[in-house]
């Protein structure tokens, strides 16, 4: 198998945009979808999701200045 691009049915590419609720309306759906279905997916959001609130640990505002 290879892996293609164009042609992958996997989410893993938009999960992060997923996470930070950064995806359209029309995209967020089939994610969603596609995570109840796919373990594989479905792990490596819960790996994005962890970085993502370790993220939200540190304050804003410092990162900015
Ligand atoms: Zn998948």
């Amino acid at each position: 198998m290879t892996a293609d691009r164009g042609d992958d049915p996997h989410v893993r590419h938009l999960l992060g945009a997923y996470v930070l609720d950064a995806l359209e309306a029309e995209e967020c759906g089939p994610v969603a979808g596609h995570l109840q279905q796919c373990e594989a997916c479905a792990a490596a959001y819960v790996e994005v999701a962890d970085a993502v609130s370790l993220l939200a640990l540190l304050n804003v505002d410092d990162l900015l200045e």
